[in-house]
């Protein structure tokens, strides 16, 4: 049988509509269809548009499915289909309530268009895929989007009860049932939280029973950067986990580091890129805080003081928080005394194409999972500026064990505009963290080591590389259970 005639798994895959969740999906689909897989990657209308660039670098083999969201109906603006369209906290429940609304859609649509499904993979936050793929009787497994120590830390707290035991947030305790570590991983409820902990209990009670149930476990890491945490992890959960990451890494080419995450945007890259053409290697400082995390106006001119207290060059990707005379003001006169030394670009930047320029030396980041990956795969090291949910902890992977990174020391977490004093950081000590990465003796040390993870990484998606094998062992897994070699969870499936 012919190569391209030999039966193909068709993998179904759901990422929440965010921005961190759905880049790396996309990225993910690329990577099965490069291995000869059919995918069809589940979204919305509004998304889809964000999508359609990076997908239509699959060729026939990657298909975008486009299901509505009632958004009307949940009290939600129309085409608020993406977390960060969702603006105000207390939208957060009807998001994700509407989202549930996908759950028939996509039942239905699975069982009338062609071809068959083989298994689905769904985010962690879409626990409703359980009950799709249990109707249709086939396999589900579980993509996570933050870091193996992320969950592995959290899975050990909760083992320990403390997330109950604990009572007040800001009680510090060690994360306990880690191995032995140069130094154990202090964090309070606050810097710990688990994914999706919101007051609506029955969700999270429905992620849990999900994950539970899952067939196997696939991770945005690579075995290389969390060897210890994947191996603990597998031995926690008794199941198949299969680290496949970074999968950023498939987009080896400019036009495919610049559609993803929004081709819609337009985005203009080559300014950025000349701009960075003109630098010197390793010199430029690249401020850029993720898709959600907005910075207010006092903590914009703090780090623009630090920022011209340093005199280095910058790329600051600005989400500015609020508008006004005075933050406009501000800006103009901040941008015409830095002008030939550093750029703002207000909206979306082509993060990996930055990250991956070798102008680039130093990254300061709010830690999100795959800007972090992203960091270290292009050997970059961090300022890390963590702001909400898994970042605390991956902030201490960076700086704690991979050591490729000094913490700017945000103290407590700071969600939308809700931050009090103590989320501040002032610009002396953004000043003070840049310097220990991009100046000195120590921060040499901190380059070289970041350099390093960047060589491991090279290796990891090319032939004998660890996520190239555990990418195949995940298709190959998949294919044994429509064939009936195994068995999941009792159920049988099918290739197309
Ligand atoms: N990103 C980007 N341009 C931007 C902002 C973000 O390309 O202007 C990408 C970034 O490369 C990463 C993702 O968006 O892949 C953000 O995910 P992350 O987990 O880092 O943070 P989140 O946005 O979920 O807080």
């Amino acid at each position: 049988m012919a190569m391209d005639d030999a039966p193909k798994p068709h993998f179904v895959l759901v990422p929440l509509m965010a921005q961190g969740h759905m880049i790396p999906m996309a990225d993910f689909a690329l990577l099965l269809v490069s291995r000869g897989s059919r995918v069809s990657l589940i979204t919305t209308p509004v998304n889809a548009r964000r999508l359609r660039a990076v997908a239509n670098r699959g060729g026939d083999n990657l298909r975008l499915v486009e299901l509505s969201m009632p958004c009307a109906e949940f009290g939600l603006p129309e085409g608020c289909e993406n977390v960060d369209l969702v603006r105000q906290p207390e939208l957060f429940i009807p998001f994700f309530n509407c989202i549930r609304r996908l759950e028939d859609q996509l039942n239905r649509y699975l069982r009338e268009q062609p071809p068959a499904p083989t298994c689905i993979i769904a985010d962690q936050c879409m626990p409703w895929t359980m009950e799709v793929a249990n109707d249709l009787g086939i396999p589900r497994f579980v993509f996570h989007c933050p870091s193996c120590f992320y969950l592995l830390c959290t899975l050990r707290i909760a083992e320990h009860e403390l997330y109950e035991k604990v009572s007040d947030p800001c009680e510090a305790f060690f994360v306990p049932g880690l191995p032995q570590l140069p130094q154990r991983i202090e964090v309070n409820k606050l810097k710990a939280q688990r994914f999706l902990d919101v007051p609506d209990l029955d969700l999270l009670r429905h992620v849990q029973e999900a994950d539970a149930t899952a067939d196997g476990i696939v991770l945005n890491t690579c075995y290389e950067f969390e060897p210890w945490c994947v191996d603990d992890y597998r031995g926690a959960l008794g199941k198949e986990v299969w680290p496949v990451g970074p999968v950023s890494l498939i987009h080896k080419d400019t036009g495919g580091k610049v559609v993803r995450g929004d081709g819609s945007a337009g985005v203009d890259h080559s300014g950025v890129s000349q701009w960075l053409d003109g630098r010197e290697p390793g010199s430029v400082l690249f401020i850029s805080f993720g898709s959600i995390a907005r910075t207010l106006f006092r903590q914009q001119v703090e780090i623009g003081n630090a920022l011209e207290a340093t005199g280095r060059p910058f790329l600051w990707a600005m989400k500015e928080a609020e508008k006004g005379d005075l933050v406009e003001e501000w800006l103009a006169e901040f941008e015409e005394r830095n002008r030939g030394n550093g750029i703002i670009v207000k909206g979306w930047v082509p993060q990996v194409l930055i990250l991956t320029h070798p102008a680039v030396g130093c990254f300061m980041t709010h830690c999100g999972w795959n800007s972090t990956l992203e960091a270290v795969a292009a050997g970059v090291p961090m300022v890390t500026w963590p702001h909400f949910a898994d970042q605390f902890l991956n902030e201490k992977l960076v700086v704690d064990i991979l050591r490729t990174g000094v913490s700017v020391g945000v103290k407590a977490p700071f969600f939308y505009m809700a931050a009090g004093d103590d989320a501040l950081v002032k610009s002396e000590a953004v000043e003070r963290a840049v310097e220990s990465i991009m100046g000195g003796v120590e921060g040499e040390k901190i380059r070289r080591r970041a350099r390093k993870f960047a060589e491991k990484a090279s290796k990891v998606m090319e032939e004998g590389g660890s996520s190239k094998d555990n990418l195949d062992r995940m298709i190959d897994y998949t294919i044994n259970l429509a064939t009936g070699n195994y068995k999941a969870n009792g159920r049988a499936t099918a290739l197309c």
